[in-house]
Parts: C-alpha cells; sequence; structure tokens
C-alpha cells in the first residue's frame, strides 16, 4: 500500500525566526490525518526545525544536496550533513535546479545513488516544459528523464522513492494542471514503471502532483486515483493554506 504524502517546499523562504513560527503554527493546526506530512525549510534552519518538531508527526525534509561524500565543494551540503542533523528525507530534481543550477539528468542520477547509498528516502521532482506539452512532446520528456535518473537502480531501490510530477509550466504560475491531466500524466508513469520494473514497485510508489495546488484545487487533483499527494510550493508558507491541503488528501 503507497503512502500519501503531502509536503511544503519552503524553497528559499523563512529566516530562522519565521521557520519556528510557521512550524509553531503548522503544529498547533495538523489536523488529524493518515497522510505523511513533510515540510523543507532551508539548509541553516534544518537542525532547528528538527529540534522543534521533535515531538511532532511532520518530517523535516532537505530541498537538495550533493553527490559527494565530502571535500571541496564550496557552498554544498552532503547527505551524511543531513543525516547528522536528523534529516532523512531530500528533495532531488526541482525543476528550479535543473533550471537555474544546471542539474541535468546525469548529476541527478549522481544524487540520487548518493542518496540512496546513505539509506536516505528521495523525493524524485520531474516534468515537462510548456513548450513539450504544447508540441505533444510531455510523455517522452517524463519518460526520459524517469529512465536517465532512476532506471538503472535495482528494484529494491524503489521502496526509498517518492515521485512528484511538477509540469514546469504550473510551477508558481498559478496555471494548474487540471485534475485530468495530473491523472493522465501519473498512470503514464505507473505504466512506465512497470515496464521498466514491475506492476508491484509501479503500484508501491507514491507519486505527488505539484504546481499550483491550493486550497481550493487540492480536493479535486487529489482525488484522482494515482494522485497520492501534492509537493507544495506557494501554499506551504501560509499555515492555514497548507492545513486546508493536508485536510483535502
Ligand atoms: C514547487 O515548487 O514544488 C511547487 C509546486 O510550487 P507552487 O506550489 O508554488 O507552484
Amino acid at each position: 500500500m503507497r503512502s500519501k504524502i503531502v509536503a511544503g517546499n519552503w524553497k528559499m523562504n523563512k529566516n530562522g525566526t519565521e521557520t519556528e513560527a510557521l512550524l509553531a503554527e503548522l503544529s498547533a493546526k495538523l489536523p488529524d490525518t493518515t497522510a505523511e506530512v513533510m515540510v523543507a525549510p532551508n539548509f541553516v534552519n534544518l537542525a532547528g526545525a528538527v529540534r522543534s518538531l521533535e515531538s511532532s508527526t511532520i518530517e523535516v525534509i532537505a530541498q537538495n544536496m550533493h553527490y559527494a561524500e565530502s571535500g571541496a565543494f564550496t557552498g554544498e551540503i552532503s547527505a551524511d550533513m543531513l543525516q547528522n542533523v536528523g534529516v532523512k528525507t531530500v528533495i532531488i530534481g526541482h525543476s528550479e535546479r535543473r533550471a537555474y543550477f544546471g542539474e541535468t539528468d546525469e548529476i541527478l542520477a549522481k544524487k540520487v545513488i548518493a542518496a540512496l547509498a546513505k539509506n536516505m528516502r528521495i523525493m524524485f521532482c520531474f516534468g515537462e516544459e510548456l513548450e513539450d506539452r504544447k508540441s505533444d512532446n510531455h510523455f517522452n520528456v517524463v519518460a526520459s528523464q524517469l529512465k536517465n535518473a532512476l532506471y538503472s537502480l535495482e528494484a529494491n531501490s524503489w521502496k526509498n522513492i517518492v515521485l512528484a510530477y511538477e509540469p514546469v509550466w504550473a510551477i508558481g504560475t498559478g496555471e494548474t494542471a487540471s485534475p485530468e491531466q495530473a491523472q493522465e500524466m501519473h498512470a503514464f508513469i505507473r505504466k512506465s514503471i512497470t515496464e521498466a520494473y514491475d506492476a508491484t514497485i509501479a503500484n508501491n510508489v507514491s507519486i505527488l502532483y505539484g504546481g499550483s495546488v491550493k486550497p481550493n484545487n487540492a480536493v479535486e487533483i487529489f482525488s484522482k486515483p494515482d494522485v497520492d499527494g501534492g509537493l507544495i510550493g506557494g501554499a506551504a508558507l501560509v499555515a492555514d493554506d497548507f492545513v486546508a491541503i493536508i485536510k483535502a488528501i
């Protein structure tokens, strides 16, 4: 049985004081849910967030990591450093990392391998650009992103993988994939994993949708059978909105 997950990617928002305030509000308002709830503050606030949420069911996850174990990589953070402050899950492949920091499928494949080697759970993000969708190339793009970064992995690694399909044209734009478009792509992803591995792996992996999920569209998107939750950007920065999205699952 795959998990339902709602994760908030805070990106480069919230200083330490604001992080603590948002976490306190979220903890106080967290509804009863069987879904896993995760938040991804920036690197410098991870340790404090883990401490603040010690007695909470909310998991603190990281937005990124480097693939090397250690060394001369100024400004970077390793899997070991994340684990050492109590972080067990890391987002890899967010479209902003791909677009603004030159992260290619090849680099992402190395990050995936490095995180799995440390037994970390990965939330792997991918999705097509608007041009790809307009030219009806979106299924090919998604299939190749998955193949290049994930399909060389051993079957056993998939228990530590969560997927987040995020069409780039829907991220931070207020434009959302329709629930039907999300379902169509999620079903395609499951079929692709079935072909590369098998139906058990495909049916056990949680596939989240990301891209302008808000309290007013979450119920409909989450009602689709292959949508197992959401990766939330903007709406995760407002406790009441994030809580409403958790309630929608
Ligand atoms: C994201 O950045 O992962 C995201 C989905 O952002 P937003 O919800 O703001 O579109």
